[in-house]
Formats: C-alpha cells, sequence, structure tokens
C-alpha cells in the first residue's frame, strides 16, 4: 500500500502547496517504507514527470477537460479507484483539498486529519500533529482507521527536491460521473498574485485612514513582487475587495514575509497570518497587541516610515 498524493493545479500551472504536498508524501513513505504515487485530475501545462524531483515514482494522470472545473463531487468519485489502493492520501490543504479530503474519508471508511503540520509519528500507532485554535495550539490525533486521509497546512513542511528523477505516468481514464453542477461563468482577478500563492505579502489596516491611501500598500507590495492584503474592517468597510481580507474568517496565509502596516494585531487577524515565516509591523503605537508576534517592528507614523521603505526598495533594486 502506498501513499498517495492528490496534486492541485490551477490554469494548467502545479500549484506550490501541491509540491510541498508531493515534498511531505515523498517523506512519509520513506517513513512507511512503501513508495510515494501522486494523482493529477484534469489536464496541465507542465511535464509531470517532475514529481520525480520531489521522491515521486509513478504519477496517474487522467487529462480529462471535465477534472478541471472545481467540482469536488466529480473529482471524489475520479479518485476513488486509485485512493483504494493507498493507505494513506495526502492533499495540500485549500479550497479545493478541503472539499475533497472529508467526501474521500467518508467512502474510504478513513480516519482523516486536516491541517497536519508535521509528519506523522509512526512508532506508537499513526500520531498526527495539526495546528487548532487558528495556530494558538497544537493538536496530536491519532488515526485508528488502515486508510488515512491528511491535509497539509501550507508552509508547514517546504518544498524539497532531491536526487534529480524522473516519474513513470500512467495515463488513467478515471471513472467520468454526471456533474450535479454547471459552471456559468469564472471572473477572474487579472494581474494580481493570489494570496495563498505569494511570498511576500504587503497588508494594510484602518490605521491607513481611508482607500485614499492605499497606494501606500500597493507600491510597496509591487515593488516586494508581493500580494496585497487587509484586515477585516477594511474590507467591511468597502476600502478593499473581501477576497483580499486576512484572518480567521478571511484567507489563511504563510509567507516568507508578511508586512502589517497600520494593524492592531487582533487575535482573529492574527488567527490567518502567525504561521509567516518573517512577520514585519509598524505601526504607530508601540503597545499595538501586533508586536508582540512580530520579528521585525518599526513604531512609527505608516506615512512617513512607508515612502521610506519603498524609497529603499527601489533603490536596493536599481543598484542590483
Ligand atoms: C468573529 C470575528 C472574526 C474576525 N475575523 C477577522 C479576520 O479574519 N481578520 C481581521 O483582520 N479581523 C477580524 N476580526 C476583527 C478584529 O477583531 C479586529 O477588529 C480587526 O482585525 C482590526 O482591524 P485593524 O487592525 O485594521 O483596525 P484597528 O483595530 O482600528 O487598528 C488600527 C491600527 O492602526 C494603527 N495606526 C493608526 N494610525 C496609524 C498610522 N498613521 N501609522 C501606523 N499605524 C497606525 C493603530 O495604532 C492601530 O493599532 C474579527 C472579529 C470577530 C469578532
Amino acid at each position: 500500500m502506498s501513499v498517495l498524493i492528490y496534486i492541485d493545479h490551477s490554469e494548467g500551472n502545479i500549484k506550490k502547496s501541491s509540491l510541498e504536498a508531493l515534498s511531505y508524501g515523498a517523506a512519509l513513505a520513506k517513513k512507511l517504507n512503501t513508495t510515494a504515487e501522486a494523482i493529477l485530475l484534469g489536464t496541465v501545462k507542465e511535464g509531470l514527470d517532475i514529481a520525480g524531483r520531489y521522491g515521486i515514482t509513478k504519477v496517474y494522470h487522467a487529462a480529462d477537460q471535465a477534472y478541471n472545473n472545481y467540482d469536488a463531487q466529480v473529482l471524489t468519485k475520479a479518485l476513488l479507484p486509485t485512493a483504494n489502493n493507498a493507505e494513506v492520501i495526502v492533499f495540500a490543504q485549500s479550497a479545493l483539498g478541503d472539499a475533497i479530503a472529508p467526501r474521500l474519508a467518508a467512502v474510504l471508511n478513513a480516519g482523516l486529519v486536516s491541517g497536519a503540520v508535521a509528519l506523522p509519528e509512526t512508532e506508537n500507532g499513526f500520531v498526527v500533529k495539526k495546528s487548532v485554535f487558528s495556530g494558538k495550539a497544537f493538536a496530536k490525533v491519532k488515526i485508528n482507521s488502515g486508510k488515512k486521509v491528511i491535509t497539509l497546512k501550507a508552509n508547514s513542511f517546504g518544498v524539497k527536491e532531491r536526487e534529480p528523477a524522473n516519474a513513470e505516468i500512467i495515463n488513467i481514464s478515471a471513472a467520468s460521473s454526471e456533474s450535479k453542477i454547471k459552471t456559468i461563468k469564472i471572473e477572474k482577478i487579472e494581474g494580481e498574485i493570489p494570496l495563498t500563492e505569494a511570498e511576500i505579502v504587503v497588508s494594510g489596516g484602518r490605521g491607513l485612514k481611508g482607500p485614499e491611501n492605499w497606494y501606500l500598500i500597493t507600491d510597496l507590495a509591487h515593488s516586494l513582487h508581493g500580494a496585497i492584503a487587509c484586515s477585516r474592517p477594511v474590507a467591511d468597510d468597502g476600502w478593499r475587495p473581501h477576497h483580499e481580507h486576512v484572518g480567521q474568517t478571511g484567507v489563511q496565509i504563510a509567507p516568507n514575509l508578511y508586512i502589517a502596516i497600520g494593524i492592531s494585531g487582533a487575535i482573529q487577524h492574527l488567527g490567518g497570518v502567525n504561521r509567516s515565516k518573517t512577520i514585519v509591523v509598524i505601526n504607530k503605537d508601540a503597545e499595538a497587541p501586533f508586536f508582540k508576534a512580530a520579528d521585525y517592528g518599526i513604531v512609527g507614523d505608516a506615512f512617513e516610515v512607508v515612502p521610506k521603505l519603498i524609497e529603499a526598495v527601489k533603490k536596493l533594486k536599481s543598484e542590483n
């Protein structure tokens, strides 16, 4: 019985979070002394043999356009025959992973842990560490069933390349099933880096005073090739669109660098950003709670600090 990793893709590109899931699945397979295999449903631009770089020996591929629609019911059915031969099935935690994993676990009668942050301990059963309470605590969950389903929290394991090796591609025609929904229209947000995929995120809060000052956030984000985010009240007040709101009730992110400007650092905000590798806080109030979670802090007025920061980034870039 192998470890099977689900490869998620968007517009023909494999998502970074799936490369991390492949790395995690390969390490888990090694620990369980079995093979790591992967499955991709839908069409992609890249050669799937690259999965070998992450320790995968076989990739099952059902290249059917029908699987490019995010219909979790259809994808779960298509996954089943391959998942039946696996002991552990790994997903990257995402909207799609969170939709398929529990469905698959229910059909396979498998134990499910969502939001794993480390490789399972296998010395005494199968124990998975996951983050709980919006990242404020960890729980260790033992899966007792023979089959297991895991979703992996983004940026908790990392993308790990191994010795270059090609994976064998096995084309399959997965069971087609009639979709119960019909996608009528897809409206894409053009030209922006998706928050969940971004390495750098620049985020603004009510300290920016109004939408007319948002150029400070966008200019800094663009100079760093980063994505733009905001606190919830900023979206609630209509200064910014809701898809930019991060936190417990918004998008949960874990970039390498999170720059929070004029954001107090309420627990509900931190719940969505506290897994960022490095947090930089700019706030004029030295007592702002966000400073307790920050790796670097600047106590100062955003309207003075941010233009200087943008200037410094531009200067650095022009010198290199
Ligand atoms: C159930 C629930 C769920 C929630 N979910 C979320 C969520 O997902 N995400 C989220 O963000 N919030 C969420 N909230 C709201 C959260 O509790 C806070 O109210 C919110 O995060 C505060 O936003 P803010 O920091 O932008 O604004 P404020 O709390 O008003 O803070 C503004 C900050 O800007 C600083 N500031 C002011 N002027 C300047 C300046 N010129 N330069 C620099 N700094 C300045 C101030 O010192 C202050 O710290 C939720 C609340 C509830 C009850």
